[in-house]
């Protein structure tokens, strides 16, 4: 699995990081930063179906 952020899109809202803090960070750029690829409590497919501008990707 990868993942991964499109830093030209996200807006720093912080949802992803609230709902999956294992995989995704807010850095001090504001912008979301994947720090792993994978999470054993969280589905992934489901927290990039709730970044409000579509910049997760789960491949
Ligand atoms: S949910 Fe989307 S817009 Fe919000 S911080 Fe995460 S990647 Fe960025």
């Amino acid at each position: 699995m990868k993942v991964t952020v499109d830093e030209t899109t996200c807006i720093g809202c912080g949802l992803c990081e609230q709902a999956c803090p294992e995989v995704f960070v807010l850095k001090d750029d504001g912008l979301a930063h994947v720090k792993t690829q994978s999470c054993d409590t969280h589905d992934l497919k489901e927290v990039a179906s709730q970044c409000p501008v579509e910049s997760i990707k789960v491949e």
